[in-house]
């Protein structure tokens, strides 16, 4: 069986029509509820243009993106949805800027290579 694969995509354009799976990865404050959109609560403590409340410090768009450490239970399950062959789409509102959501899928990317791979 083929693995599938994930994507990074911004919720304001919409669900992507060929991805399988819809994984909302923004903060908790700004999930909109719609039909097929799972709220992952992997939401990126690290904000853009504020003090960090976990740094102390002001971060611009890439360093905020680059702060963030994906929890690995949830990279774990993503990864079995790609592994299983599913189009996984990671939702955020800053793509096609730096995201966090493009560390995930590069955690999850790494692991469903290390899992399928001999
Ligand atoms: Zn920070
Ligand atoms: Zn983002």
């Amino acid at each position: 069986m083929n693995s599938g694969s994930t994507i990074v995509a911004n919720i304001r354009k919409g669900l992507v029509r060929n991805a399988d799976t819809h994984l909302f990865c923004g903060r908790e404050t700004s999930f909109r509820p719609q039909p097929g959109l799972i709220n992952t609560k992997m939401g990126n403590p690290h904000p853009v243009g504020r003090i960090c409340p976990v740094c102390k410090v002001t971060h611009a768009q890439s360093e905020a993106a680059h702060a963030y450490v994906p929890d690995r239970a949830k990279v774990e399950r993503i990864a079995d949805f790609v592994i299983r062959g599913k189009q996984v789409a990671l939702y955020c509102f800053c793509n096609p800027e730096p995201c966090h959501c493009d560390r995930i899928k590069e955690a999850v990317d790494k692991l469903v290579q290390e899992k399928t791979e001999f």
